[in-house]
């Protein structure tokens, strides 16, 4: 990679951007993911400039060879991350320099190139700018932005890309969940795994979210509406959710979450919430936990609470849990005490309501 100065986003502004009117209608209760803003950054990798043409232009597709790498070996990573607009009609993003860490740990963990730190922030203040207007106003609302890298070399070698395009693209999203935080319902696949330890679990990579879906399926078909994954060489232990880790709440007011063994994918929330618990003077262990022993706690009512956290559906409480073997009930069906102390002091530093001594907003 040719070393120097980074790369300057030029800017092409979108000359049909979305009127006013039609905007506005379209930030009412959007659903996740549908509706996109204006603009978008791109930032192009070779081998021989290293990172080069970084712009900021009108959102539009992407003409590809169909032999281009990453539709045969799937060589793509991405991140997810929310601007949140402030009381004081500003934009604040959350702990994006995590987020940048993470691509980098994903793009190491799939032979890609590392997107330097201030490339990757450059691309995404520069993108929130462009397009501040379509992010919603409401309690819940938000822009989520959506960082991907994918191998765009013109081969059908297997090895890695000598090309790569990276991009930010911008949805403007309401609540994950209709209706706000109801509790969500699990099912424990016992026929598929997530990830096995040395593959690519920890990294953000599509191909682990395209193993997961029949898994998902699985769970809608079982009447649930989120599947949990159990580690890949005992079949026992309570990993993550196909998009959200996993929390427990017990009865002496601690809390268990599992450990970053390198199945899982390390998530800020989950990250945020493991400081603010602690500060909050909660002790929070990181071990392992089994299936049989979540049920066996949720039994006796040792267990008073779970809830499943990420950046899309922030903290969710978990009502219920059925497998093969039969359901159980945890707690109350709505948010715990403690569940909704946690969700109310990460959300109040997310959007300005609450001092924020962490230095997470930027
Ligand atoms: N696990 C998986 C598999 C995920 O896709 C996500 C969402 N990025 C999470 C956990 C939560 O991560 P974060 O809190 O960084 O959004």
């Amino acid at each position: 990679m040719s070393s120097g100065a980074l790369p300057v986003f030029t800017f092409e502004p979108n000359t049909a951007p979305v009127a006013a009117e039609e905007r506005a209608q379209r930030l009412i209760g959007p659903a996740f993911g549908r509706v996109f803003t204006d603009h978008m950054a791109v930032i192009r990798y070779s081998e021989d400039k290293g990172w080069h043409d970084a712009r900021i232009t009108a959102r539009g597709s992407v003409q590809m060879d169909p032999a281009s790498s990453v539709l045969h070996y799937a060589q793509e990573i991405f991140e997810g991350l929310k601007a949140y607009s402030r009381p004081d009609g500003g934009a604040a993003l959350f702990r994006p320099d995590a987020n940048a860490r993470r691509f980098n740990a994903s793009a190491r963990r799939m032979a890609m190139p590392e997107l330097p730190e201030a490339l990757f922030l450059e691309s995404i203040r520069a993108l929130v700018r462009t397009d501040a207007a379509w992010i919603p106003q409401d309690e819940d609302g938000a822009l989520y932005l959506r960082p991907f890298m994918f191998a765009s070399e013109v081969f059908l070698g297997v090895k890695p890309s000598a090309e790569y395009l990276y991009m930010v693209i911008a949805s403007s999203v309401g609540a994950y969940f209709k209706g706000g935080a109801p509790s969500v319902s699990l099912w424990v696949t016992r026929e598929y795994t997530r990830a096995a330890p040395g593959g690519t679990g920890a990294a953000k990579c599509g191909g682990n979210y395209a193993t997961s879906l029949i898994a998902q399926a699985e769970a809608i078909r079982n009447g649930c509406d989120q599947v949990v994954f159990l580690d890949a060489v005992e079949r026992r232990y309570v990993e993550e959710l196909g998009g959200m880790n996993i929390f427990f709440v017990f009865e002496d007011g601690s809390m268990l979450t599992p450990p970053l063994t390198g199945t899982i994918l390390p998530g800020i929330t989950r990250d945020s919430i493991l400081t603010l618990a602690r500060d909050l003077g909660i002790t929070v262990r990181e071990e392992l936990y089994s299936l049989e022993q979540w049920r066996a706690d949720a039994e006796s009512g040792r267990l008073t609470e779970a809830f499943a956290c990420g950046t899309a559906a922030v903290v969710t409480p978990i009502g219920s849990v059925k497998s093969a073997e039969g359901g159980f009930t945890i707690g109350g069906q709505s948010a715990g005490p403690l569940t909704q102390r946690i969700r109310s002091s990460l959300v109040d530093i997310q959007r300005g309501k609450a001092a924020d001594p962490y230095g997470w907003i930027q």
